[in-house]
C-alpha cells in the first residue's frame, strides 16, 4: 500500500519509504553528509567542534549537532 507523507524538510508530499524527506531533500541532506564527512577525515588528526564544521562547510549547526547525537560525526 502507498502512503503519502509530507516532508518534514519542504512540506512536499511524497511517497513514504523509510524516510521522512522527500527524494529531493534527501539528496541534498546526503550531499551535505559527503561535504561534512570529507572535511572531518581531511582534519583527522585534529579535534573538531560543531562550530568548526560549521564554518568550514556552511552545514546548519542543528543538523551537524543531530548528527552529532546519531554517531555520525566520528571519525
Ligand atoms: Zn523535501
Amino acid at each position: 500500500m502507498t502512503e503519502l507523507a509530507h516532508c518534514t524538510e519542504c512540506g512536499k508530499l511524497f511517497v513514504q519509504t523509510t524516510y521522512d524527506l522527500c527524494p529531493s531533500c534527501r539528496q541534498e541532506l546526503e550531499k551535505k553528509y559527503e561535504t561534512v564527512f570529507d572535511y572531518i577525515h581531511q582534519k583527522e588528526s585534529q579535534d573538531l567542534t560543531v562550530s568548526d564544521i560549521h564554518r568550514a562547510t556552511g552545514v546548519e549547526e542543528n543538523l551537524l549537532n543531530k548528527w552529532q547525537e546519531e554517531g555520525k560525526l566520528e571519525k
